[in-house]
């Protein structure tokens, strides 16, 4: 709720504040249970410093983040360990995170090691099951992470991701890295791991494609702000924002009986150090009037369950 993250920028021999980058401007969401939300927008428009922020990994410039009913930010350590432990995230590149000298079975256990009093022998089988949960099998608990494909490590991301029982998990560009064949079969077992469980997802993506599949609403985000919100259904089939309709317009259509022109946009995307007055789209936007320049528009919700900010939301562009 009201979530705003602003980086200082220092600067100069004194390293006196200069200003701030605005990567999040006061975003309010609810995430529902069972439910995947699509994050997208350019890269740089703040997707990622907002899934760092509501798991905890950034500090809050201004907000608060509630889980269930609980407001989570100023809990007592121990309290929100109980809290953390729900919230998982998943990464683009899971080699990343994984000790390249270390056997993938003893880095999965580690998490038991953590956060149970497991056994040595509860801890081993407990990993076997993991394995075997996301398509992997006893014989790799040996393996080192060099050994495994770009499929397979992110099969044990989301392992250790799964580990703890969450009920929530952020996949930050989670398949982007993939093939296209091997993110279909990623994405069918998040699919199938999230009706087994329960889980929610937040889907950070720039692939709308994979959101448009995989995603039951979405989230479009420009310059750190919120520009519209809905349905898949609805936001493919009436995006009101004319961002959104710039950013649908780039993705192939099937069928050649869709009417489709591409939106481009000009310029770049300005400096979050230093946003656009008003309307932070208004310097790209093919709509833009005077009004834009001079006031913010608000976020309103236009249609049950679909929320845009825009003072011309659902004029068409193309
Ligand atoms: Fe474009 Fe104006 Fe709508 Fe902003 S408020 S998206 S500048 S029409
Ligand atoms: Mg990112």
């Amino acid at each position: 709720k009201g979530i705003k993250k602003y980086f200082p920028i220092k600067g100069g021999v004194l390293k006196r504040k200069q200003g701030d980058v605005k990567a999040v401007e006061n975003v309010s969401l609810q995430l529902y249970e069972g439910e995947s939300l699509g994050v997208v927008g350019e890269s740089g428009c703040g997707k990622s410093t907002l899934g760092k922020a509501i798991l905890g990994l950034e500090e809050l410039t201004e907000g608060q983040i509630y889980f269930q009913d609980t407001e989570i930010q100023h809990l007592k350590r121990k309290e929100k360990i109980k809290f953390i432990k729900q919230m998982q995230m998943i990464f683009q590149d899971p080699y990343a995170s994984l000790n390249p000298r270390q056997r993938i079975g003893h880095a999965l256990e580690e998490v038991f090691t953590m956060h149970t009093n497991m056994s040595a022998g509860e801890k081993r089988q407990a990993v076997i099951d993991l394995l075997e949960e996301v398509g992997l099998k006893e014989e790799h608990f040996d393996r080192f992470p060099h050994e495994f494909s770009g499929g397979q490590r992110q099969r044990i991301g989301i392992a250790r991701a799964i580990a703890l029982n969450p009920s929530f998990i952020i996949c930050d560009e989670a398949v982007s890295a993939l093939d296209v064949s091997v993110q279909a079969q990623v994405l069918k077992l998040l699919k199938k791991l999230q009706q087994k469980y329960q889980l929610s997802y937040l889907f950070i993506s720039h692939d709308l494609g994979v959101v448009r599949y995989f995603c039951d609403r979405v989230l479009v985000m420009y310059l750190g702000n919120t520009v519209e919100l809905g349905t898949v259904k609805e936001l493919f089939d009436r995006p009101l924002h004319p961002y959104t309709q710039a950013l649908l317009s780039a993705i192939p259509r099937p069928s050649v009986h869709t009417k489709h022109k591409r939106i481009r946009l000009q310029g770049d995307l300005p400096n979050p150090a230093n946003p656009p007055s008003g309307c932070p789209f208004h310097t790209r936007c093919p709509i833009a009037a005077d009004v834009c320049k001079g006031e913010k528009p608000e976020w309103v919700e236009y249609e049950p369950n679909h929320f845009a900010a825009c003072h011309f939301a659902g004029q068409p562009i193309a």
